[in-house]
């Protein structure tokens, strides 16, 4: 199917890699105008924009933290000042600092909920008075089976996670009334450079839970970015969609 985000105007946090990277591919190929975010891949950002304009819709990156407050708020309103209106808000922008809680440090505690959870509130409280004024949006949040489960030695990013949980049900409710709508995505195990990280027999053991066996791909989470940025799901709102091959049933 082609087109799904034809006219649609998307901004999508951390994507000059993995799932983000993947997400602003598809909806480019959908047909959607493109801005998206990095903190410090400068030339993967460069690349992005150059790939996804050849599918002939504009695209920008921006270098922009997003767990700075005042960063998000200048980023939204550049982002309205280049694409004249926001449709779709998909924050994706994540880290991990893992470690057992006894070894974990304040610092990678506030890091963590910063990057993951604080960012959430700066861009949708930014996006939150453009997307009321026009009647209209769909924010996309990208949470976890972790922030669902729990994860020894990721007590820090499975707060933040379930953090989000809380904050999308919330703002669905809150928002509803004006046709925005708010949705998280789960995502269990996916091969990017987050995972990569990762000792390989502990990649072994989850993959042996998995009742499809394998670990997902990025495109496989874009998919399900697509369909709640579209109009397709124009009746779903406050609802998270695990993309876990399985793995938490
Ligand atoms: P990744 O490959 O590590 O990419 C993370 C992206 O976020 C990069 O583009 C990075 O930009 C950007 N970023 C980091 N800190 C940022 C900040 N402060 N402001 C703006 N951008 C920032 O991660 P991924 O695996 O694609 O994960 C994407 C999301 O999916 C995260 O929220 C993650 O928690 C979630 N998730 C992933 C998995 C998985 O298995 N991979 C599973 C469940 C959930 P730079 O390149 O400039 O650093």
């Amino acid at each position: 199917m082609n087109g799904l985000l034809k006219g649609k105007k998307a901004l999508i946090t951390g994507a000059s890699r993995g799932i983000g990277r993947a997400m602003a591919i598809r909806f480019a190929e959908q047909g959607a105008d493109v801005g998206f975010t990095y903190l410090s891949s400068v030339e993967q950002g460069e690349t992005l924009v150059k790939e996804l304009s050849a599918f002939g819709i504009k695209a920008i990156g921006y270098q922009s933290d997003a767990s700075d407050f005042n960063a998000a708020e200048l980023l939204i309103n550049n982002f309205i000042k280049d694409f004249g209106t926001l449709d779709v808000l998909v924050n994706n922008a994540g880290i991990t600092r893992d470690g057992l809680l006894m070894r974990m440090s304040e610092e990678q505690w506030d890091e963590v909920l910063r990057v993951n959870l604080k960012s959430v509130f700066n861009l949708t409280k930014s996006a939150t008075k453009h997307l009321l004024k026009q009647k209209f949006g769909s924010v996309i949040n990208v949470t976890s089976v972790v922030g669902i489960k729990g994860n020894a030695g990721q007590a820090n990013y499975a707060a933040s996670k379930s953090g989000i949980l809380g904050f999308t049900k919330s703002v669905a409710l809150e928002l509803g009334s004006r046709n925005i709508r708010c949705n998280a995505i789960a995502p269990g195990f996916i091969e990017t450079e987050m995972t990569g990280k990762l000792a390989p027999e502990m990649v072994d053991e989850w993959k042996k839970n998995i009742p499809l066996r394998r670990g997902g791909k990025a495109s496989e989470v874009a998919d399900c970015a697509v369909f709640l940025g579209s109009d397709l799901s124009s009746y779903i709102t406050g609802q998270v969609i695990q993309i876990d091959g399985g793995m938490l049933t």
